[in-house]
């Protein structure tokens, strides 16, 4: 059981890598000067170029777009029919530009767009699959703010992820929705710079028809009762990388709580399910308390899961809201199916506070989250505890060598398979055996503060490892990162035969 999570996200990709479209366009030539006077706003059109269509990472170059930082979205949604997810909706983009700008590109696909506004005046656009590419009127300034409304309507096209074999995005079901974007389903509601490094705070103001209700990330501000629709608005407090934007639409019902140290949790269940369906959350206050004693304060303002009442083989750790498939809940194992509450609840630290800075590395999400598992069984139940299941996760990666690929170097076509979860949790397990408890249990907490509300590579972690312990992992990390053979834990009498 305690592969589930593993077994179910170690699925066949089913890809078509996405290319890289550096759309590069020369500067445009200004016509002549007819005097001798220059206009700055014309030395500024003489430099500014387009905006790149994607952010360079290394698996998908074509994911986000660079000259401009986002810092704020805000979502207004009117969910006109539920049964067809049909939209009308305006997002606002506040951002500024990081260089001059002739042009630059959102990622989204789908929708009619009727209007597209830069800093109020009308602009041009164009698509081409998932590039939206914006002329403003003027050029935008290096250094300077600039505002985007993008009004549109319609259903959300189905997305299909490069990285699993499920819609991803805005997902229509019987009697609702719900958005589960890991990496690249944002853009099927809403335009954005779809990467990790660009992080943004968000407002949703999501109306839906009576009796439906909305869950999103962050805090809920206000529910107005509008007669035949009610509004809800959610803030987000922290910043957050866009595939973690969620908004889900159903009957559901609310459970709060707090933890000891004072986090408020609001778990959302479709309102269909059985009263049993709470059991393997009820921890998760004491997760709370536990994770944060080792990792650092919880990093957000609000936590809380969402059981959606229909099947879709997963959960994912959006920021403040983790949702999950009635199908990973398993009534008669509550215990295993809090491994997987831990393990989403963990990514609120390494995954969403602490983001990828490319997704090759996210071993950097996977095998933390694994490793919290680990660490959750060793917390309940002792070290020894910690050891059977250290051995039985090694023992998988032994027999099905095939699901294994190595955890710092995934697959570009086969991103979330098991090798990141269980490979990478055991390097977190060989590191702690290598670098002694004390060492390992002050790397984990600097690591997060150094790098929290912010982005990392491996290098990034290797560098705090090293820091901390006075030791040259270099050999350490090559061996369990990029090795195609998992090495040995002889302490434990692991290895390959
Ligand atoms: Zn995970």
């Amino acid at each position: 059981m305690k592969n589930k999570i593993q077994i179910i996200l170690a699925c066949a990709f089913i890809g078509f890598a996405i290319l890289a479209c550096g759309q590069s366009s020369s500067p445009s030539v200004p016509p002549a000067a007819v005097t001798a006077v220059i206009v700055p706003e014309e030395a500024v059109g003489a430099e500014a170029e387009a905006g790149s269509a994607g952010l360079g990472d290394s698996y998908y170059p074509g994911f986000g777009n660079g000259g401009y930082d986002v810092t704020h979205y805000t979502l207004d949604i009117t969910v006109n029919d539920v049964a067809t997810s049909d939209l009308t909706a305006i997002t606002t983009i506040a951002a500024n530009a990081t260089q001059d700008l002739l042009s630059f590109n959102l990622d989204f696909i789908g929708f009619e767009i009727s209007t597209l506004t830069v800093n109020d005046a009308p602009a041009d656009f164009s698509r081409k699959e998932q590039e939206l590419t914006v002329t403003p009127l003027k050029p935008l300034v290096a250094g300077q703010p600039f505002t985007v409304v993008v009004q549109y309507s319609g259903s959300p096209d189905e997305m299909q992820s490069v990285a699993l074999p499920v819609s991803t995005g805005w997902v229509t079901v019987d009697g609702g929705s719900f958005v589960m974007s890991e990496p690249d389903g944002s853009a099927n509601f809403y335009p954005v710079n779809d990467h990790p490094l660009d992080k943004a705070t968000y407002t949703f103001r999501v109306t839906v028809p009576h009796p439906l209700e909305v869950a999103a990330n962050g805090a809920l501000i206000e529910a107005l009762d509008n007669g035949d629709t009610s509004t809800f608005t959610f803030e987000t407090r922290d910043p957050m990388a866009s595939y973690l934007a969620t908004i889900n639409i159903d009957e559901f019902d609310i459970e709060t709580m707090t933890s000891d140290n004072g986090i408020p949790i609001r778990n959302y269940y479709s309102s269909e399910l059985p009263k049993e369906v709470r059991k393997p959350f009820a921890r998760q206050g004491e997760m709370l308390d536990y994770f944060s004693e080792i990792y650092g304060a919880y990093p957000f303002d609000v936590y809380g899961s969402m059981v959606m009442n229909t099947e879709f083989d997963s959960a994912l750790e959006n920021q403040t809201l983790s949702i999950y498939g009635i199908d990973m809940i398993d009534y008669e194992d509550v215990a295993g199916t809090e491994l997987t509450v831990a393990h989403e609840l963990s990514h609120q630290w390494f995954g969403d506070s602490v983001s990828v800075a490319d997704w090759s590395d996210i071993w950097l999400n996977e095998g933390f989250a694994t490793y919290s598992e680990g660490l959750w069984i060793e917390h309940l139940d002792g070290r020894e505890a910690l050891d059977e299941w250290v051995k039985s996760q090694y023992r998988d990666v032994v027999n099905y060598p095939q699901y294994y690929a190595a955890p710092g170097n995934p697959p570009a076509d086969d991103l979330f398979n098991g090798g990141v979860y269980v490979r990478g949790g055991l390097t977190l397990h060989a590191l702690r055996l290598e670098v002694g408890d004390q060492a390992f249990f002050e790397i984990l907490p600097v690591y997060f503060e150094r790098y929290q509300n912010g982005n990392v590579s491996t290098e990034d972690f290797i560098a705090v490892a090293e820091e901390i312990s006075g030791k040259d992992l270099t050999e350490f990390f090559d061996n369990w990162l990029y090795n195609e053979t998992i090495p040995p834990i002889s302490a434990m009498g692991l290895g390959v035969e």
